[in-house]
């Protein structure tokens, strides 16, 4: 059966014999490879850059005499064709890893369900890393030929755009998102109108819509709510992520989880394993039951059937940060389940009742824990915290240990993440099939034939990318006015390219820190301005709207930045996306991260870093606790178990004094005469052999295979 659900518009006046490039446009397969890039790049490079790498945009806006000239050009048509045939040789999927290793066991079909996906920056259908890890979960199911079809939400507006003002305070700009400008396709039904699936409120119905995004192999579809057969209230449930409204909430939620389930039936998949990212798709749960009991099971069967193909991955290591819903929004919104279910009221609140001091709640993680067998946590101490957290859902369990929640660590999509510079070396010293042997680190053993010369020759070339890049952007923001030439400096014009370069960025979660490194100012300013070695921190990241403290930490941040003393040294840059994380963890030297442990379940963008040679410098929290080997970067404070209450004063002390005693003298000492740090190197090629094949998504997804997506068929 074919993948897709929806058939390629032909709207594009392209020259015959580069007409598929329309293809590629409407398949994100151009996003982790570099070479597939470049058929639009060499078209035009400039206009490539101004339509924020979007080739839909793109192909519009290209004159067509570029485009016959391209066809025209041998050199161009050898790239089209050598990049068309990978592309069909990779659609085909004949030979992959899930075929080599499972044979026919590689049709069975697994549902990934996500309130968000970070897939490419042209697609704001993210805000962190929680969307992020999910867009690498799809990148990488395709490249490894499984059998995953994604779902989740086509939000009409997207995730903010941030502006800082003067004084530091966070605007969210909500931008309509044009989807005829994106690739994604509606799914038509045998008519050829728009495919509508209907979801049940207690007192109404909800009409979706469905959108197809082709990531590689795998399908993505994203449900829409804002159609005109709904009330004006229920168009808004895909306007945006997260609201803060529990009734908004609650009905995203059924949407996402119940409708989701049956856009999938509509569509005519039939998966054999259902895997939640995070409690937010909970219901799925629930509508799978209701289908058995519709069948004639009673509920006890249908949940002991069900049960076995459902995987629940939590990402949550705080009590507060749990996803839940007080009864009575559950009532007004599920009664009508209830008798679908043959459950009375309060068996069904028994499903994921959460007994709190202050009072009852319906608590989504709880209902994915209790009616799914396959359940993890994100890294090891995470693990540890998620089993005591839930243990009192197992009274029977005696030991903690055996609390059924075992942990997979996070991982990267390398491909996604990797400097294109950088991946040429590889080619070049790890050999042309390196990246198909990724996981393996006996791959990385040749990491030592790359002279040392040539490595620190691309790091510091991604390193002035990086910088033109944020002065080039400062420049633009100062054209477009109402920008305070303080903010100019602090937007990184002076920011100097040959300087040891610190970058911290991520949402502005309180949990984070981002004012740790600035607890002791004078210190900071003394040893990041002493002549002649100069050090510089780049802050960027975005508060969820409705996060108050998040939003007085970015300002608390941009306060600091502000100052004149600091002499431009300290940056914060406006509107974290991936495309700024991209050239952040391939052009800085080293990677901070100050989560107060143990609430950084994993984290993730530090192995992006890792990965292009940076240098990791943080809290032994999550995948760094894991990672850190004493040679492959540096730990902020030491190492505990989650009882222990970290102290921001001591940790930022030993933040200080790492800094000053170790990490700038290793970055500007017993430099030769050629000008290169040789211990310094010596310690890149220590974290990236040692740190990019575990911390991929390569070696993540063939665990989530063989510990939960087999068992779950079985
Ligand atoms: C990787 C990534 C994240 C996650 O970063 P953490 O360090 O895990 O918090 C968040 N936002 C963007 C845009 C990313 O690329």
């Amino acid at each position: 059966m074919n993948t897709f659900r929806t058939k390629l518009p032909n709207h594009f006046d392209l020259p015959r014999r580069i007409g598929r490039l329309r293809e590629l446009a409407y398949n994100l397969w151009w996003a982790w490879n570099p070479t597939v890039q470049r058929l639009f790049t060499r078209i035009d490079f400039a206009l490539w850059e101004s339509v924020n790498h979007n080739p839909l945009r793109f192909l519009r806006a290209i004159s067509r005499a570029e485009l016959n000239a391209a066809a025209q050009n041998p050199l161009y048509l050898d790239l089209y064709d050598r990049v068309f045939a990978d592309f069909d040789a990779y659609l085909k999927a004949s030979d992959t890893w899930c075929t080599r290793t499972y044979k026919g066991r590689c049709k069975n079909q697994i549902a990934y369900f996500s309130m968000e996906f970070g897939l490419h920056e042209i697609l704001p259908i993210y805000s962190g890393g929680l969307g992020v890890l999910a867009g690498d979960h799809l990148k990488e199911a395709s490249d490894l030929g499984l059998p995953l079809v994604g779902v989740g939400f086509m939000y009409s507006e997207g995730y903010f755009s941030q502006r800082i003002s003067e004084d530091g305070w966070q605007d969210a700009i909500n931008n309509p998102l044009n989807f005829e400008e994106l690739p994604v396709l509606k799914v038509l039904d045998e008519n050829g109108q728009p495919l509508t699936v209907k979801v049940d409120f207690s007192d109404r119905q909800v009409n979706l819509h469905v959108w197809e995004l082709r990531v590689g192999r795998v399908p993505l579809y994203l449900l829409d709510t804002n159609i005109e057969a709904n009330a004006p209230a229920d168009r808004r449930l895909t306007t945006r992520l997260y609201w803060s409204d529990l009734d908004l909430r609650i009905l995203q939620e059924i949407v996402l989880g119940i409708g989701g389930v049956r856009v999938l039936r509509a569509l005519g998949f039939e998966p054999k394993v259902w895997h939640m990212n995070e409690g937010h798709a909970a219901f799925l749960t629930l509508e799978r039951a209701r289908e058995r009991v519709a069948e004639g099971m009673t509920f006890e069967q249908a949940i002991a059937q069900t049960r076995k193909n459902n995987v629940f991955t939590t990402h949550t290591p705080v009590p507060a940060g749990n996803d839940e819903f007080p009864l009575w929004l559950v009532d007004k919104y599920l009664s009508m389940l209830w008798p679908d279910l043959g459950l009375t009221a309060d068996q069904f609140i028994d499903l994921a009742r959460n007994r709190q001091s202050w009072g009852e709640t319906f608590s989504m993680p709880i209902l994915a824990l209790r009616l799914s067998d396959g359940r993890n946590a994100v890294s090891e101490l995470h693990g540890h915290v998620s089993r005591a957290m839930w243990r009192f859902l197992w009274p029977e369990v005696k030991d903690e240990d055996e609390v059924p929640i075992t942990y997979i660590t996070n991982g990267v999509h390398t491909a996604s993440w990797m400097a294109r510079r950088l991946r040429a070396l590889y080619d070049h010293y790890l050999g042309e099939d390196w990246l198909e042997h990724l996981d393996d680190p006996e791959t990385w053993e040749k990491i030592d034939l790359i002279p040392d010369q040539e490595l620190w020759a691309v790091h510091n070339h991604l390193k002035r990318k990086l910088a033109f890049y944020i002065m080039d952007r400062a420049r633009k923001r100062w054209r477009q006015g109402g920008f305070h030439p303080v903010q100019v400096i602090a937007s990184g014009v002076m920011l100097d390219p040959y300087a040891l370069t610190i970058g911290f960025a991520r949402r502005f979660a309180t949990y984070k820190r981002a004012n740790l490194v600035l607890s002791d100012l004078d210190r900071l300013l003394e040893i990041i301005n002493k002549p002649n070695r100069p050090v510089q921190i780049i802050f960027a990241g975005k508060a969820h709207p409705a996060d108050e403290p998040g939003k007085m930490l970015i300002q608390e941040v941009y306060r600091a930045v502000k100052k004149a003393e600091n002499g431009g040294r300290l940056v914060f840059l406006e509107d974290y996306d991936m495309n700024l994380a991209r050239y952040l963890v391939q052009g800085v030297d080293v990677w901070l991260n100050t989560p107060r442990r143990p609430n950084e379940a994993s984290g993730t963008s530090g192995m992006k870093a890792a990965l292009n040679g940076v240098l990791n410098f943080s809290v032994l929290d999550g995948w760094w606790r894991e990672a850190y080997n004493g040679e492959n970067g540096w730990a902020i404070g030491k190492d505990a178990g989650p009882e222990e209450d970290p102290d921001d004063d001591e940790e930022a002390e030993a933040l200080y004094h790492t800094l000053e005693t170790e990490i700038v003298p290793l970055y500007y000492d017993e430099r030769g005469v050629d000008d290169m740090p040789r211990k310094w190197v010596a310690r890149m090629k220590q974290s990236m052999r040692t740190i990019t094949p575990l911390f991929s998504t390569r070696r993540m997804l063939k665990e989530y295979v063989e510990r939960l997506y087999l068992p779950a068929l079985k």
